[in-house]
């Protein structure tokens, strides 16, 4: 049975924790980027191609039994509409990837779950506090940016309209700035287990506002900004698990409910922990995030569960192997 993903984000967590548990793996990859896949042993097939819709044809082109692992980059690099074309089953529910697609939409479910969540702001004129501006899709952060007034949202927005950013304003969230430390809390679920995991946490490392506390704010008049460029590793107080976890299981029962099939495999809470140790989440992700990238040797939570290096691509190989053995491929695929 093959495994395979797409040339980017976890891809080579992904491969190498399915070839750990005995899959054959095959990465999908532009043109441009063939040689970098090829370094890596444990990656069995290098298929490359030149367009996006060849890239959509390698995907559904399998000759044997395989599984298509989708990952952060897979709707910003192939579009939702080719996406919802793929033939070869995907390890989690594709059903979700509209809700994650659509700001609004994605806090409704968060809000569903009895999450804790920013206040958010319809329009410009309801803003009354600090806020940040978000744009649509997993761009890494690009084009955000912190407003204290509605005139500065508005003067923003125009910005981002001229800058070609977005066609409508729509497709931007405005959302209440919530004061204290970022937290993103990795979870598992499986449905053969018919259990969450915690599976590890991260910090995004964002350019410039992680640069900015290093300079005395007399010296600088920038604003910051949030554009990722790498993941530190984080461990939580013991006692903000609990609460994380709650809201992890109340995700997965309103995910059930709401979208059919139900959550399966990895997601993400991304939270602010804030100085009463209240966490507020401000977004979820619907499947395996970069920061899993920090474990490949396993993380100080998944050794709870395995006692062994288990990365989260290993995970998602370890469950369907168990789902294979056990004739219930239909459970964890979509
Ligand atoms: P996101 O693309 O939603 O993951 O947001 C990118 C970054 O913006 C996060 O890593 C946080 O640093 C920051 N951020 C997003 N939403 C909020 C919020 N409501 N309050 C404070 N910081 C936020």
């Amino acid at each position: 049975m093959i495994i395979s993903t797409l040339g980017s984000h976890s891809s080579l967590q992904i491969l190498h924790g399915a070839k750990k548990e005995g899959f054959t793996t095959s990465v999908i990859t532009d043109k441009n980027r063939e040689n970098f896949y090829k370094r890596f042993n444990f990656i069995d097939e290098v298929r490359s191609y030149n367009s996006l819709d060849e890239a959509l044809d390698l995907i559904n082109k399998n000759n044997e039994e395989s599984v298509f692992i989708p990952h952060g980059s897979l709707i910003e690099y192939l579009g939702m509409e080719r996406v919802k074309r793929i033939k070869t089953p995907i390890f989690g529910n594709r059903n979700l990837f509209e809700w994650e697609a659509n700001q609004h939409k994605k806090m409704s479910l968060l809000k569903m779950a009895k999450i804790k969540i920013p206040e958010s702001f319809e329009s410009p004129e309801d803003v009354d506090r600090l806020v940040i501006v978000k744009l649509p899709g997993a761009k890494g952060g690009k084009g955000y940016f912190i407003a204290k007034n509605k005139e500065e949202v508005k003067e923003g927005l125009n910005k981002l309209l001229e800058a070609k950013l977005i066609k409508s304003i729509d497709e931007v969230i405005i959302q209440e700035y919530v004061l204290g430390i970022p937290i993103y809390f990795h979870f598992f679920y499986s449905p053969i287990f018919k259990r969450v995991e915690i599976t590890g946490m991260d910090i995004r490392y964002e350019t410039n506002v992680d640069g900015l506390r290093r300079l005395p704010t007399n010296l600088i008049s920038v604003e910051p900004t949030f554009v990722v460029a790498g993941n530190i590793p984080v461990i939580a107080r013991e006692s903000i698990l609990p609460r994380a976890f709650e809201y992890a299981e109340n995700f997965v029962n309103t995910v059930k409910e709401n979208v059919p099939l139900g959550m399966i495999g990895p997601f993400c809470l991304e939270s602010i922990v804030t100085d009463n140790l209240d966490i507020v989440v401000f977004e979820f992700s619907g499947r395996i995030v970069a920061g899993t990238n920090l474990y490949i040797e396993g993380s100080p939570y998944s050794w709870l569960y395995w006692d062994e290096p288990m990365s989260v691509g290993r995970r998602i190989a370890r469950e369907i192997k168990i789902a294979k053995l056990e004739n219930k491929l239909g459970e964890v695929t979509t």
